[in-house]
This record gives structure tokens, sequence and C-alpha cells, in this order.
């Protein structure tokens, strides 16, 4: 207990208990930047936003008095709006959706955590990347439920964080991540009648401010699987859903630019053996986080 009371002081961030916590779009300035308001949070004491920097993509939590109303034309070149418009491009796609490059000489890894059976994580993955280079730039996408059956490795990644070995962007993959295996992809994971996909989302976000963790702006769909009404749905959230321009697992060879798609969950060791042979073929292959995404 005393340990997660020093990590959320740690953050920088405290969350009282949450009691209205709701989707919102509005541009707003505050302590000199400019910030994308996309959540409006209701602790027991005050109301804020929940907000990212258009510039940084950082998200900060802004008291409610404090932010003023910002003119939208100003910010359509941010690096938060230019996402938001490539992301959301037609055509519209079943699978795959979405961003799968941010340009650029840099390649951009990313790491999902859905739910899994196995016990632990790719320890190998992070100490690869933890020998490659100082603060590796990773976007990790996480489950609720991969959360809810590892707190361990959970609380390992967040320290890995912390302690600056990893950079890491956290991106929202639901909380549930149904998939059944029976059902064809139209009626598969977030495409199912069970599903909700802004309960899904706003349940996952609320469990990491009460854990002191601020979201990124992306959102991965679990297995890749979208609809155009998903889609939809998802802008109005704010959200920057990504592809992935090379799945390792499937043999894809990565860009430069290009998003590159591993499971630390321990379901896809193939995937962390060819990325393991791509950085030994690619000695100089560069790996870049929000501030390569700038350029
Ligand atoms: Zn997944």
């Amino acid at each position: 207990m005393r340990f997660w009371i020093g990590m959320l002081f740690w953050a920088g961030v405290c969350f009282g208990e949450i009691v209205r916590y709701e989707p919102l779009s509005l541009d707003v300035w505050y302590q000199g930047r400019f910030y994308h308001a996309f959540r409006l949070l209701e602790e027991s004491s005050a109301q804020s936003y929940l907000a990212f920097d258009h510039q940084t993509l950082q998200a900060q939590k802004i008291p409610l008095q404090e932010a003023k109303i910002a003119p939208g034309a100003a910010l359509e070149d941010s690096l938060y709006k230019k996402m938001m418009r490539e992301a959301y491009k037609p055509p519209r796609l079943l699978a795959n959706d979405g961003l799968k490059s941010f340009g650029g000489e840099s390649h951009y890894l990313s790491v999902d955590l859905c739910p899994s059976r196995h016990k632990g994580f790719e320890e190998r993955l992070w100490t690869l990347l933890e020998a490659r280079q100082k603060a590796f730039p990773v976007i990790v996408c996480v489950s609720g439920r991969w959360m809810d059956s590892h707190k361990e490795e959970w609380a390992a990644l967040i320290q890995k964080e912390r302690q600056g070995s990893l950079e890491i962007l956290w991106c929202n993959h639901t909380y549930d991540h149904f998939y059944e295996k029976n059902l064809p992809l139209e009626r598969n994971f977030l495409r199912h009648e069970s599903q909700n996909l802004s309960k899904e989302v706003l349940q996952l976000e609320k469990r990491w401010l009460k854990e002191g963790i601020l979201p990124s702006p992306f959102f991965r769909f679990p297995g890749l699987i979208s609809s155009p009404s998903l889609m939809q749905e998802l802008q109005k959230l704010g959200l920057i859903p990504l592809g992935a321009q090379a799945w390792m697992a499937k043999g894809e060879i990565p860009q430069k630019g290009g998003i590159i798609l591993l499971h630390g969950n321990l379901n896809e060791p193939l995937g962390i053996d060819l990325f393991e042979r791509f950085l030994e073929e690619n000695q100089g292959a560069h790996f870049g986080g929000v501030k390569e995404m700038q350029n």
C-alpha cells in the first residue's frame, strides 16, 4: 500500500474518488499552452479537464476555472489535430484502419498487452530495448483484463517508465478486449453485439487515473478490427486509432516511419524473435517517440 501511495506522488498526479467522468471536446489555453480537453472529470472536491497538449500529446489535469477557451482554427496544424485528420482519412477498413505510419526516418514500436493465460510477460523484450538505448520509446497498448491478471508485471512496467529505462506512451486497448475464436471477424472483437466502445475506453481510463497513470491519445482496436460506426464513436472520444505497418509475427517487414506491432503478453514469441533479428541486422535503425513524431 505504501508503495502505491509513493508511486502516485512520484508521478505528481493525485486523483481522488471519481464521481463524474464524461467525454467532451474543447480546445483550451492553460499556463501558456494549448490543450485539447477530452474528458470532464469530477472528483470529490473539484472539477477539471483531462486534456492533451496539442504539440507534445502529454496528458494533463487542468482545473476548470483555470482553463480559458481557445479558438479552434488556430490549432488546425497542431500535432494532435494533424494526427486525428490522418488517422480518420477514408476509406474505412475492417482490419488495420487508422494510423500505420508517423512518417519520417524513425521506426515506432508498439507492444500490445491483450488478455492472456500466460503468466509473466516478455521480459526478454524489455531487456532487449533497455540494452539498445536509454529510455527506449515504446507505445504500450494495455487491456484492463491483462492488468487485472498481471498485477506484478503491470507494476514492473510502470516502474520501468518512472525510472526512465523505457519512455512509455500508454495506449488504450479496451478494458475487456472481447474475442471469441469461433466467430467471424465481422462479428468479433468490438464489432460483437455485446460490446460498447465508449464504456470500454472510459472504464480503462478511470482505472489508470486511479493509479496515477495518464493516457496518451492513442487507441488500438482489439485484433485491429473496427467498423465505420466504431471509428466514428472513437473520433468523438478524441482518440487516435493506431494500426500497424509491420505486425512482426505475420512476417511483415518494418519500414521507416512505420508502426511495428509486437505482443508483450507471451502470446507471440515469434514476433519477438523476428524483432530481435531486425535489431541485429539494422544496428543503425532509429526508434522514435513523440519528439520524432513532431518532425
Ligand atoms: Zn489485443
